[in-house]
This record gives structure tokens, sequence and C-alpha cells, in this order.
């Protein structure tokens, strides 16, 4: 019942703000007529205590009614303590993945992550989200998906102060664990030591918390005045980024930066056309600079970075040693992500600290086993699916956007925004405004209608068929 809650709350509220506040809350258990939820973050439960206690308690009534209070508690306080923010590199002891993706020792990224993501640093608005000293352009390896978020990166990071400007903002989007914030935070690191320019790292969390609470003790304009001040702006995981008034606020602060010609770098999981719970005008400005994809690790990359975590990994444990079948079986079979990667590694670091059994094929396949996973189902993009049907059916895509009713388009815009209700998690007036600001309903009916055909249409199904698999591909 669990999943109908969260399905409830999505219903209510809207994938946006879903994703954005609840994707990451689990449930921790049901005790006499209490409901124990957790989240990742302090700043989590503070915003969903305050603005969605109500409506999180009403869902689950709706399913158990003799469900009489929820409390919501912070995932990782119980496991880690908040880390201050890392001032240098220190070795770390091997550390077998906790299950929730933090880890120490081959990278040690851990560490960074867990406080970024945990205190906000109540006292402290504008000091800046905590670093991983880990993540810098040193080590970060290069390949065909990244290649060109990483020179922008290099590019905007060596920037002087009075260069112009080449892009701005520099947007960088990409899946989980593909390397945004260990690009982000390279800028950082070596924008700051070059020290021409005041850079600043912070998450949107970060940037949100930091206004908030400004507003609360009534210093919003030293908030603003101190935010204005910086030469370069990094925001890490814009997606997060919510509410009005917040994102007011950031409209603000980024016109100001980018009008001062002063570089704003910005990494979320989607492209600025994705953001939709942003205003239109903040989106076009983000949309109006540089924006970069970066895509899956291929397996050439996943090996490079392999090799380079272990010979790192040997600064600290120098008898620890990969043959390279087991690295290529890493490479091979750990598809997903950085992540991933990094835990496959730690893993084997751990073993062969413990046991002192050097580390081989078997142990490697023993010990992955649970990080090998079925390709995930590709993430389907709305422009995707209008390309590749205007191209199968030979009309353009303007003319799928338009408001045309000839039969020849509109079959196609049927079929296309049936396919966008099926492969993507959009909603329907989500998907109404992105084909030319069509009404929900309209959706609705082009969704019925090719849903209705396909169990006639044997043409028809196949058709659709070939297009779903074209677009996973
Ligand atoms: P994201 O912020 O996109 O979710 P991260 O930057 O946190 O991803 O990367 C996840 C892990 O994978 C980190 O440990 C990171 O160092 C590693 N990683 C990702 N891409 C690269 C790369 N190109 N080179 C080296 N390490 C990488
Ligand atoms: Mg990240």
């Amino acid at each position: 019942s669990w999943s109908r809650v969260k399905e409830r709350l999505r219903a209510e509220v809207g994938d946006d703000v879903y994703s954005s506040w609840f994707a990451r809350m689990d449930l921790e258990g049901i005790e006499d007529g209490g409901v124990r939820l957790s989240v990742p973050t302090r700043f989590l439960k503070s915003w969903i205590q305050s603005h969605y206690a109500e409506r999180v308690l009403a869902c689950w009534q709706a399913q158990q009614p003799e469900v009489g209070r929820i409390e919501l508690i912070v995932r990782s306080a119980v496991l880690k303590p908040a880390a201050p923010v890392v001032k240098k590199a220190e070795p770390m002891p091997a550390a077998v993945s906790n299950g929730s993706g933090a880890y120490a020792g081959i990278n040690g990224n851990g560490h960074g992550r867990v406080s970024t993501v945990g205190d906000p640093g109540m006292h402290d608005a504008l000091g800046g989200s905590p670093l991983d000293p880990r993540l810098t352009f040193e080590s970060f390896v290069v390949g065909r998906s990244n290649t060109l978020a990483h020179a922008a990166a290099k590019q905007v990071a060596i920037a002087r102060r009075n260069d112009p400007v080449m892009f701005n903002p520099l947007y960088i989007h990409a899946g989980v664990g593909l390397g945004k914030t260990h690009l982000l935070q390279a800028i950082t690191w070596a924008g700051n030591a070059a020290g021409e320019r005041k850079v600043l790292y912070l998450t949107a969390e970060k940037f949100m918390y930091g206004f908030v609470s400004a507003l609360r003790t009534q210093t919003a304009l030293a908030f603003k005045e101190a935010l204005r001040g910086i030469g370069v702006l990094v925001i890490d995981d814009l997606q997060f980024l919510q509410g009005k008034s917040t994102q007011a606020e950031f409209c603000h602060t980024l016109n100001a930066l980018i009008d001062a010609g002063r570089q704003v770098i910005i990494a979320s999981d989607r492209p600025p056309s994705d953001l939709e719970s942003l205003d239109d005008r903040v989106r076009s400005r983000l949309a109006g600079g540089l924006v970069v994809e970066m895509g899956t690790l291929g397996e050439e990359l996943r090996l490079e970075i392999l090799k380079a975590r272990v010979l790192a990994a040997r600064a600290h444990h120098p008898s620890f040693d990969v043959p390279l079948p087991v690295l290529s079986y890493i490479a091979k079979t750990v598809t997903h992500n950085g992540r991933d990667l990094e835990g496959a590694l730690n893993r084997l670091l751990a073993h062969n600290k413990l046991t002192g059994h050097p580390v081989t094929l078997e142990m490697a396949e023993r010990e992955v086993r649970d990080l090998i996973r079925p390709q995930e189902p590709k993430r389907v993009k709305i422009e995707d699916i209008q390309r590749i049907v205007a191209r199968q059916y030979n009309v353009s895509r303007s003319d799928l956007l338009s408001s045309r009713r000839t039969a020849n388009v509109v079959r196609p815009r049927q079929v296309a925004m049936y396919l966008a209700k099926t492969l993507t998690l959009r909603s329907l007036p989500e998907i109404g405004r992105r084909f030319g600001g069509r009404d929900h309903t309209t959706v609705l009916h082009a969704v019925r209608k090719i849903e209705g055909l396909v169990g006639n249409d044997v043409a028809l199904a196949e058709e659709i068929e070939i297009l779903k698999r074209q677009l996973q591909e």
C-alpha cells in the first residue's frame, strides 16, 4: 500500500513536485497508528513537514483510515553525522558500500556526498556546499560521452576575470552517476586555486535553504548582495529547485550575474526544456547559454575510470592489485553509472583487505553480482518522439505541433502523443503543452483513440512497435 500512497501523492501534487520532494522518501515502518517515513536530508524533512505534512497524511488515510499521524525522520543522520566541509584529502578506511550509494574507500566520494546533502549549514547561508577534494579535473577521465562537457568546464574554470564570457550559463545535464557533480566540483577547485575569481558551489537545496532561512531572518538583502558579489556561481542539481519565491530569486540572481558578466554553471538531470516547473523566462535564459549533455559512460570509459581508481587506491593500499581481466569484467557488467563502478571496486578492496585474498575473477563475480543490472530502459524525450514520428510519417515536426487538421498530420500527431504518454512520465497537461499548447483533453482523446485502434489495426500496432523500439534503442 506504500506504493499506492506514493502513486496518489504523485497524482495529487504532480510529477515535478513529486520528484523534487518525495522521490527520495522511504517507508521505515508502521506501528500503532503512526507511519514513519524517512528522507535523506534535514532540508527535505523540514520542507515536507511545513508544506506537505497534511497532504501526506491524507494520502495515507485514504488507503488506511486507521493511520493517525506521520513521523518524518532524516535517514542519513542515523548512519552518518553530517560531516563538516572536507578540507584536505585524508585516507579513507576501506569500507563496504552501505547500499545507499554512499561509500568511502576508492574515491571517498561518500564523504563529500553525504555532507553535501546532509546538514545544509544553518548559520551560513552563503558558505557554499561542501566539496570533495577528490573530485578534480585530474581525477576526471575524459571519454566520448563527456568530451564536450569537460572541454567547456575546463574553459570556464581557467577563464580570467576580464576574459569575455564565452558561454553563459554553461548548463550540463546527465543522468545519475555520470559525473555532473564531479565536473562541477572540479571547476570549483580549479577556479578557486587560480584565485582569479571567487567560485561558489551550491546545491540547489542549499540555494533554497540559504534563501529561505535568509528570508526568515530578514537578511534577504544581504544574501542577495553577497550572492551577486561572487565571480562564478556553480549550482548543482537544479532539478530540485522548487517554490515560487525561490525560483523568482533564482531568476533575479541568474539575470544579475549574467548581465554583470559573471559566469554561471549549472548541472541538472534534465535539459532546461524539461524543467517543467520553472518559469518560461528562466528556462529560455538557461537554454540561451551552452547546454551540454553527458551521455552514459561507455565501456571503454568505464574501464579507464576503473584503472584510474585502482591507481588512486594504491596510494593508500599499496598491495591492492586488480588484474586487467577483472577490471574488464566489471566494466562490461556493472553498466549503470560511476557510483556503481566505485561501489564494485570498494567491495573488492574491502574483501582483499579483510581476507588477504588476492583479487580474482571468481571473487569479483561473487562480490559484484548484485551490482550487475539489466540495461535500464532509456529515458525517452518528447522531442525524440516528435522527431522520430515525424520522420516515420514523412511530415515535419512543426506540422505535428501546428493546428493543422488534415488526416496525414492528425494521425501521426495522435501517435506521437500516445507514445509520449506511454513512454515518458509526463502528465497529460505537460504533453499538451509540448504539442503546441494543446489542452489535456486533446491529449487524452489521442491516447484513447490510438489505444482503441491498435487492437484491430495490425499494421498500426506494428508501426507503433517499431517506433517504440527506435526510441528505446
Ligand atoms: P552525478 O553528479 O552526475 O550524479 P557524480 O559526479 O557524483 O555523478 O559521479 C558519480 C561517481 O562516478 C563519482 O565517484 C565520480 O567521481 C565518478 N565519475 C563519473 N564520471 C567520471 C569520469 N568521467 N571520470 C572519473 N570519475 C567519474
Ligand atoms: Mg550529483
